[in-house]
Protein backbone atom coordinates (compact mmCIF):
# COMPACT_ATOMS: atom_id res chain seq x y z
CA UNK A 1 0.00 0.00 0.00
CA UNK A 2 1.11 3.50 -0.72
CA UNK A 3 2.40 4.96 1.86
CA UNK A 4 0.14 8.20 3.46
CA UNK A 5 2.12 11.95 3.04
CA UNK A 6 1.95 14.09 5.78
CA UNK A 7 3.23 17.58 5.16
CA UNK A 8 5.57 18.94 8.49
CA UNK A 9 4.89 22.65 8.27
CA UNK A 10 8.01 24.52 9.77
CA UNK A 11 9.72 27.22 8.14
CA UNK A 12 12.70 26.46 10.19
CA UNK A 13 15.48 24.42 8.52
CA UNK A 14 17.33 23.27 11.74
CA UNK A 15 13.99 22.13 13.30
CA UNK A 16 12.99 19.90 9.69
CA UNK A 17 16.13 18.26 9.83
CA UNK A 18 15.26 16.96 13.50
CA UNK A 19 12.00 16.38 12.74
CA UNK A 20 12.96 13.94 9.77
CA UNK A 21 15.49 12.14 11.72
CA UNK A 22 13.04 11.60 14.67
CA UNK A 23 10.00 10.62 12.93
CA UNK A 24 9.65 7.12 11.06
CA UNK A 25 6.44 5.24 10.99
CA UNK A 26 5.04 2.73 9.20
CA UNK A 27 2.78 4.05 6.07
CA UNK A 28 3.42 7.45 6.34
CA UNK A 29 5.89 9.49 4.52
CA UNK A 30 6.80 13.17 5.86
CA UNK A 31 7.53 15.56 3.56
CA UNK A 32 8.60 19.48 3.99
CA UNK A 33 6.03 22.55 3.34
CA UNK A 34 8.54 23.69 1.44
CA UNK A 35 8.70 20.48 -1.05
CA UNK A 36 5.16 20.74 -1.80
CA UNK A 37 5.01 24.58 -2.47
CA UNK A 38 4.64 28.32 -1.61
CA UNK A 39 2.03 29.62 1.13
CA UNK A 40 1.76 32.57 3.27
CA UNK A 41 2.77 32.03 6.89
CA UNK A 42 -0.24 31.93 8.94
CA UNK A 43 -0.24 34.60 12.30
CA UNK A 44 0.95 32.93 15.17
CA UNK A 45 -1.13 34.51 17.57
CA UNK A 46 -1.98 32.09 20.01
CA UNK A 47 -0.71 32.30 24.01
CA UNK A 48 0.22 28.74 24.02
CA UNK A 49 2.97 26.18 22.49
CA UNK A 50 0.02 24.27 21.42
CA UNK A 51 -2.23 26.73 20.08
CA UNK A 52 0.75 28.28 17.82
CA UNK A 53 1.27 24.88 16.43
CA UNK A 54 -2.47 24.27 15.91
CA UNK A 55 -2.37 27.05 14.04
CA UNK A 56 0.88 26.12 11.77
CA UNK A 57 -0.68 22.14 11.06
CA UNK A 58 -4.15 23.67 10.19
CA UNK A 59 -3.19 26.65 7.85
CA UNK A 60 -0.71 23.59 6.31
CA UNK A 61 -3.68 21.12 6.20
CA UNK A 62 -6.12 23.56 4.66
CA UNK A 63 -3.66 25.06 1.83
CA UNK A 64 -2.57 21.45 1.02
CA UNK A 65 -5.39 19.26 1.61
CA UNK A 66 -3.01 16.66 2.98
CA UNK A 67 -2.46 15.54 6.28
CA UNK A 68 -0.18 17.99 8.43
CA UNK A 69 2.21 17.90 11.19
CA UNK A 70 3.39 21.17 12.57
CA UNK A 71 5.94 21.91 15.87
CA UNK A 72 5.92 25.14 18.11
CA UNK A 73 8.55 25.32 20.72
CA UNK A 74 11.22 27.79 22.98
CA UNK A 75 13.04 27.95 26.02
CA UNK A 76 10.63 28.50 29.29
CA UNK A 77 13.30 30.13 32.10
CA UNK A 78 11.74 30.43 35.51
CA UNK A 79 13.67 33.24 36.89
CA UNK A 80 12.44 35.17 34.04
CA UNK A 81 8.40 33.94 34.73
CA UNK A 82 8.80 31.47 31.81
CA UNK A 83 10.26 34.14 29.04
CA UNK A 84 11.09 34.08 26.20
CA UNK A 85 8.59 31.02 25.81
CA UNK A 86 6.23 31.27 22.99
CA UNK A 87 8.47 34.64 21.79
CA UNK A 88 11.90 32.37 21.60
CA UNK A 89 12.18 32.90 17.97
CA UNK A 90 12.15 36.90 18.11
CA UNK A 91 13.07 37.12 21.68
CA UNK A 92 15.57 40.02 21.23
CA UNK A 93 13.17 41.72 18.10
CA UNK A 94 11.27 40.66 15.08
CA UNK A 95 14.47 40.25 12.68
CA UNK A 96 16.77 38.70 15.14
CA UNK A 97 19.14 35.88 14.78
CA UNK A 98 19.89 33.14 17.55
CA UNK A 99 23.56 34.81 18.54
CA UNK A 100 21.37 38.13 19.58
CA UNK A 101 18.54 35.70 20.73
CA UNK A 102 21.40 33.94 23.38
CA UNK A 103 22.90 37.32 24.19
CA UNK A 104 19.94 38.80 25.61
CA UNK A 105 19.35 35.26 27.58
CA UNK A 106 22.93 35.78 29.09
CA UNK A 107 22.22 39.62 29.65
CA UNK A 108 18.54 38.92 31.63
CA UNK A 109 20.63 36.15 33.78
CA UNK A 110 23.59 38.20 35.06
CA UNK A 111 23.89 37.80 38.42
CA UNK A 112 20.81 35.71 38.90
CA UNK A 113 21.28 32.34 40.73
CA UNK A 114 18.55 30.18 39.63
CA UNK A 115 19.46 29.49 36.45
CA UNK A 116 16.52 26.19 35.87
CA UNK A 117 14.82 26.44 32.40
CA UNK A 118 13.06 23.49 29.73
CA UNK A 119 12.96 23.45 26.76
CA UNK A 120 8.93 22.25 25.47
CA UNK A 121 7.68 21.60 22.38
CA UNK A 122 4.19 20.80 21.11
CA UNK A 123 3.22 18.54 18.23
CA UNK A 124 -0.38 18.95 16.44
CA UNK A 125 -0.80 15.99 13.94
CA UNK A 126 -3.90 16.45 11.41
CA UNK A 127 -4.33 13.61 9.77
CA UNK A 128 -6.34 13.58 6.26
CA UNK A 129 -10.04 12.70 7.93
CA UNK A 130 -9.33 16.22 9.96
CA UNK A 131 -8.84 14.21 13.27
CA UNK A 132 -6.10 15.83 15.51
CA UNK A 133 -3.77 14.07 18.01
CA UNK A 134 -1.26 16.46 20.01
CA UNK A 135 1.39 15.97 22.70
CA UNK A 136 3.44 18.89 24.71
CA UNK A 137 6.50 17.27 25.58
CA UNK A 138 9.91 19.34 28.23
CA UNK A 139 13.33 18.85 28.54
CA UNK A 140 14.46 20.20 32.24
CA UNK A 141 17.90 21.80 32.78
CA UNK A 142 19.43 24.97 33.09
CA UNK A 143 20.81 27.98 31.63
CA UNK A 144 24.80 28.05 31.58
CA UNK A 145 26.75 31.88 31.99
CA UNK A 146 28.79 30.74 28.58
CA UNK A 147 27.93 29.57 25.05
CA UNK A 148 29.45 26.31 24.32
CA UNK A 149 29.01 23.96 21.50
CA UNK A 150 28.75 23.96 17.51
CA UNK A 151 25.41 21.17 17.26
CA UNK A 152 21.94 21.97 17.19
CA UNK A 153 20.60 25.66 17.10
CA UNK A 154 18.71 28.38 18.62
CA UNK A 155 19.42 28.41 22.47
CA UNK A 156 21.24 24.82 22.60
CA UNK A 157 25.01 26.56 23.34
CA UNK A 158 23.31 27.79 26.36
CA UNK A 159 20.91 24.73 27.69
CA UNK A 160 22.63 22.57 29.41
CA UNK A 161 20.23 18.97 29.86
CA UNK A 162 20.04 17.63 33.45
CA UNK A 163 20.43 14.15 31.00
CA UNK A 164 24.07 13.05 30.49
CA UNK A 165 25.73 14.48 34.22
CA UNK A 166 24.00 18.35 33.69
CA UNK A 167 27.28 19.75 32.35
CA UNK A 168 27.56 19.44 28.90
CA UNK A 169 25.10 21.79 26.37
CA UNK A 170 22.88 20.56 24.37
CA UNK A 171 25.12 21.99 21.30
CA UNK A 172 27.57 19.55 22.45
CA UNK A 173 25.33 16.51 22.29
CA UNK A 174 25.24 14.46 18.85
CA UNK A 175 22.12 14.75 16.90
CA UNK A 176 21.19 10.95 18.01
CA UNK A 177 21.79 12.04 21.62
CA UNK A 178 19.86 15.38 21.98
CA UNK A 179 16.75 13.60 20.26
CA UNK A 180 16.67 10.78 22.58
CA UNK A 181 16.03 13.21 25.09
CA UNK A 182 14.87 16.02 23.31
CA UNK A 183 11.50 18.40 23.65
CA UNK A 184 11.04 17.79 20.05
CA UNK A 185 12.27 14.07 20.75
CA UNK A 186 9.58 12.84 23.41
CA UNK A 187 6.59 14.96 22.03
CA UNK A 188 7.52 13.36 17.74
CA UNK A 189 7.09 9.92 19.76
CA UNK A 190 4.51 10.59 21.75
CA UNK A 191 2.13 11.59 18.43
CA UNK A 192 3.71 8.15 16.74
CA UNK A 193 1.94 6.31 20.08
CA UNK A 194 -1.00 7.57 19.23
CA UNK A 195 -1.09 7.02 15.23
CA UNK A 196 -0.02 3.85 16.07
CA UNK A 197 -2.43 3.02 18.14
CA UNK A 198 -5.29 4.66 15.86
CA UNK A 199 -3.96 2.01 12.72
P1 LIG B 1 9.11 28.65 16.56
O1 LIG B 1 9.67 28.37 15.20
O2 LIG B 1 8.18 29.81 16.60
O3 LIG B 1 8.53 27.43 17.19
O4 LIG B 1 10.36 29.13 17.43
C1 LIG B 1 11.11 28.25 18.15
C2 LIG B 1 12.34 28.95 18.71
O5 LIG B 1 12.63 28.37 19.98
C3 LIG B 1 13.57 28.70 17.85
O6 LIG B 1 13.79 29.72 16.93
C4 LIG B 1 14.68 28.63 18.89
O7 LIG B 1 15.10 29.93 19.22
C5 LIG B 1 13.98 28.04 20.10
N1 LIG B 1 14.09 26.56 20.09
C6 LIG B 1 13.09 25.65 19.89
N2 LIG B 1 13.57 24.40 19.92
C7 LIG B 1 14.89 24.52 20.12
C8 LIG B 1 15.93 23.55 20.21
O8 LIG B 1 15.75 22.33 20.08
N3 LIG B 1 17.16 24.06 20.44
C9 LIG B 1 17.41 25.40 20.57
N4 LIG B 1 16.50 26.33 20.46
C10 LIG B 1 15.23 25.89 20.24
Amino acid sequence: MASKRVVVATSNAHKVVEIMSIIDIDGYEFVPLSQIGEFPEPVEDGTTFLANARIKARAAFENTGLASMADDSGIVVDALGGAPGIYSSRYAGEQCDNAANNAKLLSKLEGIEDRTARFTCAIVFIDSDGTELTAVESVEGSIDDHLHGEGGFGYDPLFLPDEYGGSRSMAELTMEEKNAISHRGRALRKVKEQLVARN
